[in-house]
C-alpha cells in the first residue's frame, strides 16, 4: 500500500519532550492514547494567548473587552455549526463541558413523554450516551456484530418495533474501544422515516472525519450532534451538543441561574431564547474560542487528508501487528478495512494482563496507551465473550475492592500527528514484551489492579508548573 508520508506534527504542543524510562534513560514520549485526550495544536495555544489579553465578561457587558469577548464566543458558536455542516436558522451551538454534559442535558430537554418513553441506543455505547438515558427513558439496545460494528438488521427490527413508543434514538458515531464507524446518515434516514429523531455521540467521530447534520428537510440530517474539545487538539474544557432549534425554544432549561433568562420577577421567568437559554451561568469563553481555533486547523488541513492518514496509520498498524505471534486484535482486524473505521486498535497481548502490559509500554518505552474497559463495559464484556458467570465474579470482587481481574484490553489510538515511525517503536515494543525482554519488577495493587515497577518515582521538582500551582 502507498503510506502517507504527510507529517503533521508542527501543528502541534508537546511532541518533542523527553520523559524518563524505568532504566534512567529518556525518551520522546509516543502518545498512543488520543481516543481519550489529544495534545493541544499550537493553533489553539496561540489564538487563546492573542485573545486572553482581551478576555472579559462576555454578554451584556458594555466595555470595549467584554464585547470583543462576546463577539469572539459567538463567532466560535458558528464556527462549530459550520465544522458540522448546521445551518444557523435550524441549528444552535450550546457550549457545556464536554460529550458527557450534552448527553446529560440533552437527555433532560428532550421531549420524553408517557407515550414516547423508550431510547434507542445501542451495545457500543461508551457509558456517557447510556447512563444518562436509564434515568429519563426505558433504554433498548441494539446488537452489535462479532467485529464490534452495529448490526443494522437488529437496528432495523427494533426501529420498528418500537417506533411509536420510541422518544429519540442515540447512537455513537463511531465507537471509542473498536473504531467501528456507523453508517449515521443511513440510520437517520429510516429514523426520520419512523418519525422519530436521532443524536450521535459524535465524540470520536469528529476529530476524525467530516459531519454534515444538513437541513432539516433531508431525510438523512442528524436532530444532535454532541462532541468534545479535549479529543479534538482543544483541552480548555469546553465541548459542544449542537441540536435543533425548536427543541431549545420549548420548555425550561435545566440548569437555572444568570446569563439564561429575559425577565425574572419575584413569581415570574421568562426564558431567553436558545442558545442562551441552556447555559446557564459565565461560560467558558477561552474554552469555545479554543475549540473554534481547533476546528479552524482541521478545516484547513482538510479532514479529507485527516482521514487518509490516519487510515494509512491504522492499516500498517494492523499489518505490523499481524506479523506479532501472540497479539490478538479485537474488532476489525483487516487492515484492509482501514479507511473505513477509526484508528482505534483494541489488543490483547497473550499471556500478560491488559494492566501489565499497559504499564510495561508506559515505565520502559515510553509510550501511552489506555487499558481496561474504556467506559464501555457492556460492549468490552460483549466483545472479549465474557460470560454472565464470569462478570458476575469480577463485579463480586471489585466490591470487595480488588480489581485484579477485572478483564480489559490494551487500546492503541492515533491522532493526526502520528507518524510511522511512532508505530514501528510500539511494534518493537510489544515484540520485546511478548518474548519476555522488559526489565522491571512489577507488583500488582489489589485495589486498582494497577502494576507498579519497583523503584519508580516522579521528581515533581523537575517540573517548573508543579512550583506554580
Ligand atoms: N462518547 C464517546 C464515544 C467517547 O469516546 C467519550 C470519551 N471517551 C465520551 C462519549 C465522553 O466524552 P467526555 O469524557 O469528553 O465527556
Amino acid at each position: 500500500m502507498h503510506f502517507s508520508t504527510r507529517s503533521y506534527r508542527n501543528l502541534f504542543e508537546g511532541l518533542d519532550v523527553q520523559v524518563p524510562l524505568l532504566d534512567g534513560s529518556q525518551r520522546t514520549y509516543i502518545n498512543l492514547d488520543n481516543a481519550a485526550s489529544t495534545p493541544a495544536m499550537l493553533a489553539v495555544r496561540h489564538t487563546v494567548d492573542d485573545f486572553l489579553i482581551y478576555y472579559s465578561s462576555v454578554h451584556r457587558g458594555t466595555g470595549f473587552k467584554s464585547q470583543i469577548s462576546t463577539l469572539a464566543y459567538e463567532q466560535a458558536r458558528q464556527t462549530v455549526l459550520r465544522f458540522v455542516g448546521a445551518n444557523p436558522d435550524e441549528y444552535v451551538c450550546i457550549f457545556g463541558k464536554n460529550t458527557t454534559e450534552a448527553v446529560n442535558k440533552l437527555a433532560r430537554r428532550c421531549l420524553i413523554t408517557p407515550q414516547r418513553n423508550i431510547v434507542l441506543i445501542s451495545l457500543m455505547e461508551h457509558h456517557s450516551n447510556d447512563l444518562p438515558w436509564r434515568n429519563v427513558a426505558e433504554v433498548v439496545r441494539v446488537r452489535v456484530n462479532p467485529d464490534g460494528s452495529l448490526d443494522e438488521a437488529d437496528f432495523d427490527l427494533k426501529l420498528e418495533k418500537y417506533a411509536s413508543r420510541l422518544a429519540l434514538v442515540a447512537v455513537s458515531g463511531a465507537s471509542n474501544v473498536t473504531g467501528m464507524i456507523s453508517p449515521i446518515y443511513r440510520l437517520a434516514e429510516k429514523v426520520h422515516a419512523a418519525g422519530v429523531q436521532i443524536a450521535v455521540d459524535c465524540a470520536q467521530l469528529a476529530p476524525h472525519r467530516s459531519i454534515n447534520m444538513g437541513a432539516l428537510d433531508d431525510p438523512t440530517h442528524l436532530d444532535y450532534v454532541m462532541l468534545s474539545g479535549h479529543k479534538m487538539y482543544a483541552p480548555f474544557g469546553t465541548g459542544a451538543l449542537i441540536g435543533r432549534r425548536d427543541t431549545f425554544a420549548q420548555g425550561e432549561p435545566d440548569m437555572r441561574g444568570g446569563g439564561e433568562i429575559e425577565i425574572v420577577t419575584v413569581n415570574q421567568v421568562v426564558w431567553s431564547e436558545p442558545p442562551e437559554r441552556d447555559e446557564a451561568g459565565s461560560p467558558n469563553t477561552v474554552g469555545a474560542i479554543a475549540l473554534a481555533a481547533a476546528i479552524r486547523q482541521l478545516e484547513k488541513v482538510g479532514m479529507d487528508n485527516v482521514a487518509t492518514h490516519e487510515a494509512s496509520l491504522t492499516e500498517y498498524t494492523l499489518r505490523g501487528l499481524r506479523k506479532i505471534k501472540g497479539i490478538h486484535v479485537y474488532g476489525n482486524p483487516d487492515p484492509a478495512g482501514a479507511a473505513g473505521r477509526l484508528g482505534v486498535i483494541p489488543i490483547e497481548v497473550d499471556g500478560l494482563s491488559h494492566f501489565l502490559a499497559a504499564s510495561i509500554l508506559g515505565y520502559e518505552f515510553g509510550i501511552g496507551v489506555r487499558h481496561g474497559c474504556f467506559c464501555a463495559h457492556p460492549y468490552l464484556l460483549n466483545l472479549m465473550g465474557v460470560s454472565d458467570d464470569d462478570a458476575g465474579r469480577v463485579r463480586e470482587d471489585m466490591l470487595r475492592k480488588d480489581r485484579r481481574q477485572v478483564p480489559g484490553l490494551v487500546r492503541i489510538s492515533f491522532g493526526l500527528y502520528n507518524e510511522v515511525e511512532e508505530i514501528d517503536a510500539l511494534l518493537e515494543a510489544l515484540e520485546k514484551i511478548i518474548t519476555g525482554q522488559y526489565s522491571g519488577k512489577y507488583h500488582q495493587d489489589k485495589a486498582s489492579g494497577e502494576f507498579w515497577p519497583e523503584d519508580w518515582k516522579i521528581n515533581l521538582s523537575d517540573y517548573s508548573f508543579m512550583r506554580s500551582i
